[in-house]
């Protein structure tokens, strides 16, 4: 069996163990694929990131904030806050007063709501659609048949690196992902240069909720089940 990493195959989970503060966690019987074990070495290394003072109080404060999505109650941990409120709370916790919306113009109106929302607990918003500078899909290669409003409209091109590069120029604390599509979130994540978070993802037929249909591949999804063929 190779060792790359495997950790969705782990019998046990034991680098979430279910121990007092004072053991140590160990890996005795974790299996030949568990990274715990077999990439000490990355793990070292990666680690020492947090000995940088920034990124130490980046990564304190997202735990803090993790810590306050829930609370104890009589009848065990429950969850507080929906993911938006989250995202506020950590742009409060981080002192971030200017945010950037790179938003997919297929979720215009989720982006205006967002914004307003944003604005009204007292950050600045600058939002940039994922259709700015109206470039045409031809610049990259796509041809008539292949845009999705036909061969005979002109249709501009997804954005990113562009949304990414504006919200650079601006100066945002903090950018938030609403709605990109694989890909092009893909070429923002790349191309921006500021701390940023993603919202939403899209998907266009589960109402932004991608794992729904990971829920159903038991059923109405089934064919997510059957082997790519050879
Ligand atoms: S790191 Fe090791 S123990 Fe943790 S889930 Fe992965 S394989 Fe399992």
């Amino acid at each position: 069996m190779s060792n790359k990493p495997q950790c969705v195959k782990c019998p046990r989970m034991l680098c979430y163990p279910i121990i007092a503060a004072t053991e140590k966690p160990s890996f005795e019987e974790a299996p030949r694929f568990c990274p715990s074990k077999s990439k000490q070495d990355v793990i070292e290394r990666s680690v020492r990131e947090y000995d940088k003072e920034e990124i130490r109080e980046f990564a304190r404060l997202a735990s803090v904030q993790e810590f306050q999505c829930y609370e104890k109650t009589p009848n065990g941990l429950m969850t507080r806050i929906p993911r938006i409120e989250e995202t506020i709370q950590f742009a409060q916790k981080n002192a971030f007063k200017r945010l950037g919306l790179a938003f997919c113009v297929g979720l215009a109106g989720e982006a205006r709501m967002v914004s307003g929302i944003l604005e009204g607990k007292g950050f600045e918003v600058i939002s940039v659609c994922c259709k700015a500078g109206a470039i045409p899909k031809e610049r990259i290669g796509i041809r008539p048949e292949e845009k999705i409003l036909g061969p005979d409209r002109y249709e501009s091109m997804c954005n990113p690196i562009t949304q990414a590069e504006i919200l650079n120029s601006e100066d945002v604390d903090f950018a938030i992902l609403i709605g990109l599509c694989v890909g092009h979130d893909t070429l923002f994540i790349k191309y921006c240069k500021v701390p940023m978070t993603v919202l939403a993802v899209k998907d266009r037929v589960t109402g932004h909720n991608p794992l729904a249909a990971v829920y159903l591949s038991q059923s109405y999804y089934a064919r997510l089940l059957i082997p790519a063929s050879a």
